[in-house]
């Protein structure tokens, strides 16, 4: 991990917006800058050399992950001590993380500091910095990745009418920990029949049926990393709507990939898989955006939504997932993660996106 060379990137933008201190207290860029992984923990930026805060319980921790910054154990909240810190090394105004500290958060802070310091509220300073991945990263998303997708697999296998949805999370949650993941990057979505048409179906205490479509939505974080995929599956025979639905959904998917290159705004992609749908008239049943950065966070920038201008670049990782939810009839997505690389992109999830039809499930055991 080279935090030295993600320190220099984010001096660069502050010294760009006029910046000369930066307190970082939003643990994944904390740890994307020094490699701390605890939850208690602030980091001081400054172009003399950053310091890292935390308090006692993780002494030993800190000592062993934190590269490239000094460690200050202290007694107080680790973000006042950073501040203080700053505004000993002549900090007159200093950076907080806007979209990560709370309001009473700020005045503690203000407080402490008096009025001789300014805090000024600053936006996605580091998170512009993690968009492009490094070569440590992407080592780290595609293992994310692999395991992630042989989740599948346990999920398919132990789906079957009659059993719970939050049965299925179970199965597929204990194998993803038993494969050494450190957890699960969000709330397993497994959402069967009529419950398919919610975007955002996570687990219930529903029972799967005999028919209709089966949306999982999942992903692991294994050291650090996020992985996030969507696969739907079909229970029975499928009909030829829900075979056009599919192969709607699957086109868009890969219109949405081939529109991927360094240099096109992530609106574009967006734009790209929203036409495919449009034309096969399911446009108004694609109720969200069609992807997301993904890293140490499992929603990070660059957003691919409609009339995003930033530009995609070699390196940035992000998922493709556009769905289709049509009330009463039921939903599909299907999602993968892609890295952009110089030319356009590689798909990293290797899932067969073929629709799968369980016809020969066999009821509850
Ligand atoms: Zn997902
Ligand atoms: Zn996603």
């Amino acid at each position: 991990m080279n935090v030295r060379a993600r320190q220099k990137q984010l001096l660069e933008s502050m010294r760009g917006q006029g910046l000369g201190a930066l307190l970082v207290t939003h643990l994944p860029n904390v740890r994307y800058l020094c490699g701390f992984t605890g939850s208690s923990g602030a980091l001081a930026v400054a172009p003399g050399g950053c310091a890292f805060f935390t308090d006692g319980r993780y002494t030993g921790q800190a000592h062993e992950e934190v590269r490239g910054a000094r460690v200050v154990i202290t007694q107080g909240p680790p973000g006042i001590a950073a501040a203080r810190w700053l505004r000993s090394a002549r900090a007159r105004v200093l950076g907080i993380e806007g979209e990560h500290l709370s309001v009473a958060a700020r005045a503690a802070l203000q407080r402490a500091l008096g009025r001789a310091v300014r805090l000024r509220a600053t936006a996605g300073l580091v998170e512009r910095v993690r968009q492009v991945k490094d070569a440590a990263e992407i080592a780290a998303l595609r293992r994310a990745v692999l395991l992630g997708s042989s989740l599948f697999e346990v999920a398919v296998n132990a789906l079957r009418p009659g059993i719970s949805e939050r049965s299925v999370a179970a199965e597929l949650e204990y194998a993803a920990r038993r494969a050494g993941a450190d957890g699960m990057s969000f709330e397993t979505i497994v959402a069967a029949g009529p419950r398919s048409a919610l975007p955002h179906g996570v687990a219930s205490a529903r029972l799967i049926p005999r028919r209709g479509f089966v949306v999982l939505d999942f992903g692991v974080i294994l050291a650090g990393y996020c992985s996030d995929m969507t696969r739907t599956v079909y229970l029975g025979r499928p009909s030829g709507e829900a075979r056009r639905m599919y192969e709607a959904v699957l086109g868009a998917q890969q219109a949405a990939i081939s529109a991927i290159r360094p240099g096109v705004a992530a609106g574009t992609v967006d734009e790209a898989a929203r036409r495919v749908l449009g034309k096969a008239g399911y446009g108004k049943f694609f109720t969200h955006s069609t992807g997301h950065g993904v890293g140490l966070e499992i929603h990070e920038a660059p957003r691919l939504a409609g009339g995003q201008s930033d530009l995609l670049a070699e390196g940035m990782v992000i998922t493709v997932e556009p769905g289709i939810y049509v009330p009463g009839r039921g939903g599909v997505r299907i999602e993968d993660m892609v890295v952009v690389t110089r030319r356009g992109c590689e798909v990293l999830t290797p899932t067969t996106k073929e629709l799968i039809a369980l016809e020969a499930v066999p009821p509850t055991r």
